[in-house]
């Protein structure tokens, strides 16, 4: 064999083989949590590049919708709305606008307004607001009292003392908007996460994607893993931003209607199919309680809903519950 015959044999062979895709992953903090975004790529450099597109879009959509940034569009609502209407960006208008559909097919159970009384607490400080206090803040709860102008993009308080904050989809949101980035540049397999929210694409190497339902009381352990494929999952839990008092526990998640933190539930999990709806349903699961929530999510067949109880009971919708065990009639005879 001549050299220039090896040489070209070896670049067809070379040419031949499968292309080595690899998975590229990327962590930061961002929206005051971990953001983790990790791309099935070909090329290593488009791998980097689309995690960084995806970084940069979680900071802009912090940069427009934190209640925390005072010079956020979110934050000129809570400064003035109350005494006129405020004019935002289309997109921020639409995420408002779509948290009162989740706050009707809730009852209320989710409600941006929440945070009329929800900023009182300042949980890593353990401070929370007094009987009074929350009489006073709880009529600014309601979001019927947010007028939404479509036209002119404007969002105006009926009440004085009203506040916002998408702290309860702005999370989903943000990580349905990562996953488009991905898809727009071709990415088949992926997974964006933000905080306790996440979303799939594709499959891992012809698998599902694993992934754990955290025990609430120790965060190394889980207590059910869920199989997933192009799906989201979001988990609201009691464990996130809380402190301890009195053998009460004031955590994050906060029942509209009482201005408390919701107690009927250790965590709550959504499956849906994009991380904006399992997002919003999370926190009505938390609040509503196993019983009345599976009523609604067991009626909708695109969500699924996984529940810890406060005595470490799982309880599953219809569609992940397990299959009953055999009848007795089933059981090996004896010979
Ligand atoms: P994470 O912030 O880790 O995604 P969750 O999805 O459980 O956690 O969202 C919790 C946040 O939801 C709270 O910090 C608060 O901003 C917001 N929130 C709390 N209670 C309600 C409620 N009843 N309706 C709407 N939003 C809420
Ligand atoms: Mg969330």
């Amino acid at each position: 064999m001549t050299i220039r015959f090896a040489v070209v044999a070896l670049l067809f062979a070379l040419a031949s083989l499968p292309v080595r895709a690899e998975w590229r992953d990327r962590t930061e903090a961002i929206m005051g949590t971990r953001i983790y975004v990790e791309v099935w790529s070909d090329d290593a450099a488009k791998g980097d590049e689309a995690n960084e597109a995806v970084m940069a879009e979680m900071r802009r959509i912090d940069d427009l919708m934190s209640h925390y940034k005072p010079e956020s569009q979110l934050s000129q609502i809570n400064a003035r709305a109350a005494q006129e209407p405020v004019q935002v960006d289309p997109e921020l208008f639409d995420l408002i606008k779509l948290s009162t559909h989740y706050s009707v097919i809730t009852e209320g159970a989710f409600d941006i307004t929440y945070a009329s009384v929800g900023h009182l607490y300042d949980y890593p400080h353990h401070v929370k607001p007094t009987e009074e206090q929350i009489k006073a803040a709880l009529p600014g709860v309601n979001w019927r009292n947010m007028l939404l102008d479509p036209v002119h993009h404007t969002v105006r308080f009926e009440r004085p003392g009203m506040r916002i904050d998408l702290g309860g989809i702005g999370k989903g949101y943000a990580v349905d908007r990562g996953i488009a980035i991905l898809q727009a540049r071709g990415f088949k397999h992926a997974l964006v996460t933000a905080g306790g929210d996440s979303r799939i694409i594709g499959d891992r190497m012809g698998r599902p994607w694993v992934v754990g339902i955290r025990n609430p009381d120790d965060k190394n352990k889980v207590v059910t893993r869920i199989p997933i494929v192009n799906s989201a999952m979001s988990t609201s839990g009691d464990y996130e931003r809380y402190f301890d008092e009195g053998g009460v526990r004031y955590h994050h998640i906060i029942d509209p209607r009482t201005g408390h933190s919701a107690s009927k539930v250790r965590s709550a999990t959504i499956l849906g199919p994009t991380a904006t709806e399992t997002d919003g349903m999370s926190k009505t699961a938390f609040v509503l309680g196993p019983e009345k929530a599976l009523e609604i999510i067991n009626r909708m067949p695109q969500y699924d809903a996984i529940f810890v109880t406060p005595e470490g009971k799982i309880l599953y919708s219809n569609g992940l519950a397990p299959p009953p065990p055999p009848k007795e009639a089933a059981a090996p005879r004896k010979h």
